[in-house]
């Protein structure tokens, strides 16, 4: 059984005091213990949350990451600095990453190799955009980000995140059962090429709310939620994180 994992991604959201205020509200919430909750602030954000939620289950995660361990690369941040200060997950190929900074999938491969080599767990980010999609070329596209990104890797923890570029931020999702058809093909995928096909969880992304987690949560195969905007409430999201209620 795969446990269902709902990730908050704040984005370029909250400074270090905003961050306190919301995560000693969110961790006096009563939140399912059948689910896993993990937040995931901006870099500066790390220490203070850390600190915060040392005492419960919520996990650590960041946003970006650089496959190298230590050196001069000015403006980066190390595996080895996210792990020292508690960071369990790492998204890796946000579609804000590939588009605004840039990153291609030969420097989200050697990202996911030091995932790798370090124990950190990616949540690797695929989606198509709207034009691709309309185009009809969605699994083509995230056929081929999932070979390049996962090209010599024996990773065994991974999530996926299958966040459709179009629905990111704009309040439109996709509909379960599209989401749910995507995620299939990515399954199957990720068995060919690392034999997890069972094991890895795979998460939708786009516009996700408390109105609208129980019509995915109910598909058997979407293991969980990355949220967006919803994830900067502590209200909206404790009621993600409980969509079984
Ligand atoms: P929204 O939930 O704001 O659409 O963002 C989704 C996302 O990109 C999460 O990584």
């Amino acid at each position: 059984m795969r446990r269902p994992l709902i990730a908050g991604n704040w984005k370029m959201n909250m400074t270090p005091d905003e961050a306190k205020v919301f995560i000693e509200d969110f961790k006096k919430q009563e939140l399912d213990s059948t689910v896993e909750v993990a937040v995931i602030p901006p870099f500066v954000d790390l220490g203070i949350v850390s600190r915060e939620i040392s005492d419960t289950e919520i996990k650590l995660g960041a946003q970006n990451m650089c496959w190298e361990d230590n050196g001069a690369y000015t403006g980066e941040i190390s595996p080895l600095m996210l792990k020292e200060i508690g960071v369990e997950y790492v998204i890796i190929g946000h579609s804000e990453r590939r588009g605004y900074f840039k990153e291609d999938d030969g420097m989200l491969n050697l990202k996911m190799k030091a995932c790798e080599r370090h124990g950190l767990k990616p949540i690797l980010c695929v989606g198509e955009t709207l034009e691709e999609r309309e185009m009809g070329l969605t699994l083509e596209k995230i056929g081929r980000e999932l070979d390049e990104d996962l090209k010599d890797l024996s990773l065994k923890e991974l999530v996926i995140a299958y966040e459709p570029i179009w629905a990111i931020g704009t309040g439109k999702n996709a509909s379960p059962d599209d989401a749910l058809y995507v995620i299939e093909f990515i399954r199957k995928k990720v068995d060919e090429l690392l034999k997890i096909g069972e094991m890895v969880r795979i998460l939708y992304g786009g516009s996700v709310k408390a109105d609208n987690i129980k019509g995915f949560m109910d598909r058997e195969g979407i293991d969980g939620a990355l949220v967006g905007g919803a994830s900067l409430k502590v209200n909206e999201f404790t009621r993600i994180v409980n969509f079984k209620e």
